[in-house]
């Protein structure tokens, strides 16, 4: 298979991964992988089966047996999870998930399967550049203002609420990038831009350049 390049963009809620990962991929012809829809789809699975946030052997063994399909539609044992992964009740509980070793080993696993299979890829994230693909092609680290964060994720989610979104956002900001395995971090060698107030394309501009 044709070895493609292989682009890595890790940053917190609302810094433009998704957005900037998704025109980065089209403009190259590449696929991509949002890994936090990934995570989300484990703690979905988890409240599904009344499985405690806090048991990590038990949601071990749920993310490796569970069956997931993460694209346009995100489809977690046949059943189409696209719009509920983005529920409150997920992100309530997706960090405590995502924070034990077992569930990321399993993850991690699959993301890597994902990027052979397709020989390269996008791939968004907290921690694609510092531990699931270091030797990335390119390694990107999305920032912008808390105040920006909590208005974008305000917009995606439709609500005026953005004092809530902005409580919700440090909360996790403060478990990913606290917890022990694999915390959010800037990778070596990443390429850090502050999106707050930079369109879209001026972005995806600077990304490309860069390979
Ligand atoms: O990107 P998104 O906000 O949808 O990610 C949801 C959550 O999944 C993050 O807050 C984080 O806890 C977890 N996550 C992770 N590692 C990744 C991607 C997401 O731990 N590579």
């Amino acid at each position: 298979m044709t070895v493609l390049a292989l682009i890595a963009i890790d940053g917190p809620g609302g810094s433009g991964k998704s957005t900037v990962a998704r025109a980065v991929a089209a403009r190259l012809g590449l696929a991509h992988l949002d890994t936090g829809a990934m995570y989300r789809a484990v703690a979905y699975a988890a409240l599904r089966h009344n499985l405690d946030p806090g048991d990590g052997a038990a949601l071990g063994q749920l993310a490796g047996r569970m069956s997931l399909e993460v694209g346009e539609r995100v489809v977690v044992d046949g059943e189409d999870a696209t719009a509920a992964i983005r529920g409150p009740d997920v992100t309530r509980v997706v960090s405590q998930v995502s924070a034990h070793p077992e569930v990321r080993a399993e993850m991690v696993r699959r993301q890597r399967a994902w990027a052979e299979g397709h020989g390269g890829g996008v791939v968004e994230g907290r921690d694609i550049g510092t531990v699931v693909f270091p030797h990335a092609d390119l390694k990107v680290f999305l920032t912008a203002s808390d105040e920006e964060r909590a208005r974008r994720r305000a917009a995606d989610l439709g609500t005026a609420d953005r004092g809530r979104v902005a409580a919700e956002l440090a909360v996790r900001d403060r478990l990913d990038s606290t917890r022990a395995v694999s915390p959010l971090a800037v990778a070596d060698g990443a390429l850090v831009i502050d999106t707050t107030a930079r369109p879209v394309d001026d972005v995806v501009e600077e990304v490309v350049a860069k390979l």
